[in-house]
């Protein structure tokens, strides 16, 4: 089976995640292709596979140990912002022309004009009525691609650990690796875009949930009785900057993000994300929050809204600032392969942030695919293609 055939496949899984839940993953689908990689996995003859509850799947290939052995990622759940259900790959070759989608949407350069570097291309899209999945179906169908052509060639490689996750979307999939079953001592996540350039700095990063407590009372007779928890929060939420707002911030500017609301005149629950590419600007961030909460608690005179605030990940740079090699070890592969990388720095977090705290350093590569938690996502085939061949050189061993 090539790449194409491979990702057309893994697509057809409507792996989206939904809530964390304590003993598996958060949708039962993404163990059916867990197990269907896992039996993929066992063709390349591990010595040793295994699979857990939360369906993440580790497999290690013995190597040569001309190398250090390492670890690729790529993670088996789809985003839960667009339906994964049904997902109808369309593949053809991009010549420039507006691509129309269902329910009158479109794929075109006017509004995304990134997709002019994809001219005379292969690409991948969905029929405009779910996402694609190429985040991260691609990474995962371009890791076993390198590893299949590597072992048919015959290929020396190093040491090659492969660990596909599950509900990275909702961020909680690093909590369900082991950290004892992982060997290898660095690795890479294969969960990104334009190949062009590869992360080694994503945000740091708090989830905070805010709950509110007020007083119903009927409204006709609430006269200096009602606080209305709705109004509670609407007075907190209010406090903190319009600007940091994920729709008026870009590149390294911070932001505040309200996930969502839910509740009444009694009970309020909501919550947010909270990121930043620096350590003490969140945690100013974070202060910033917790006053708010005590402004308004202190105008009510009790403590109506309380903050749950968690640290969800840190920016993996100061990590990998001190594994050098790491870099050198992606630059030399691109320019074997006759290419530059550049650096960007991801506004978002990654499971490579989580393992590189975990004493895993992990930065990412791209895959190719574009826009993704959206319908108009789409996979540029050439750049994966390219991909799998400078995975195979950061993988090969040379005689
Ligand atoms: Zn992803």
């Amino acid at each position: 089976m090539g790449f194409i055939e491979k990702f057309k496949s893994y697509v057809k899984y409507e792996t989206t995640s939904t809530e964390p839940k304590e003993n598996c993953c958060s949708n039962a689908i993404m163990l059916d292709l867990a197990y269907h990689l896992f039996s993929e996995l066992q063709k390349l003859k591990p010595y040793e596979i295994s699979i857990n509850k939360f369906g993440v799947v580790d497999a290690k290939l013995a190597g040569s140990n001309k190398k250090e052995p390492i670890c690729l990622l790529a993670h088996i759940d789809t985003s839960n912002q667009v339906s994964g259900k049904n997902v109808k790959p369309i593949v053809e070759k991009y010549l420039g022309k507006t691509i129309k989608l269902k329910n009158n949407k479109v794929l075109s350069e006017k509004d995304f004009p990134y997709l002019k570097k994809s001219k005379n291309h292969t690409i991948v899209h969905s029929d405009g009525t779910t996402l694609l999945g190429s985040d991260d179906k691609s990474g995962i169908a371009i890791i076993l691609q390198a590893i299949e052509e590597i072992k048919k060639e015959k290929k020396e490689h190093r040491e090659i650990e492969i660990i596909f996750t599950t509900d990275e979307e909702i961020g909680v999939d690093a909590e369900h690796i082991s950290r004892e079953i992982v060997n290898a001592k660095y690795g890479y996540t294969l969960d990104g875009g334009d190949i062009d350039y590869a992360s080694i700095e994503t945000f740091s990063a708090y989830g905070v949930k805010v709950e509110v407590e007020g007083k119903s009372i009927h409204p006709g007779e609430a006269k200096d009785k009602m606080v209305n928890a709705s109004n509670v929060f609407i007075a907190f939420h209010n406090l903190l900057p319009e600007k940091l707002r994920p729709e008026n911030t870009w590149k390294k500017e911070p932001f505040y993000h309200l996930l969502g609301m839910k509740g009444h005149e009694e009970h309020l629950e909501a919550s947010y994300i909270v990121r930043s590419f620096d350590e003490q600007e969140i945690k100013d961030m974070i202060e910033l929050m917790k006053e708010n909460a005590k402004r308004v608690n202190s105008k009510l005179g009790y403590n109506a809204l309380n903050l749950v605030i968690k640290r969800q990940y840190k920016n993996m740079k100061a990590v990998l600032d001190k594994h050098p090699q790491i870099q050198r070890e992606i630059e030399e592969a691109y320019k074997k392969c006759g290419r530059r990388v550049k650096y960007e720095a991801v506004r978002g977090g990654t499971t490579g942030s989580r393992l590189s705290y975990m004493g895993i350093p992990c930065p990412n590569l791209g895959t190719g695919g574009y826009n993704f938690h959206g319908v108009y996502e789409y996979l540029d085939v050439d750049q994966a293609l390219e991909m799998i061949k400078i995975l195979k050189t950061i993988i090969a061993v040379e005689k």
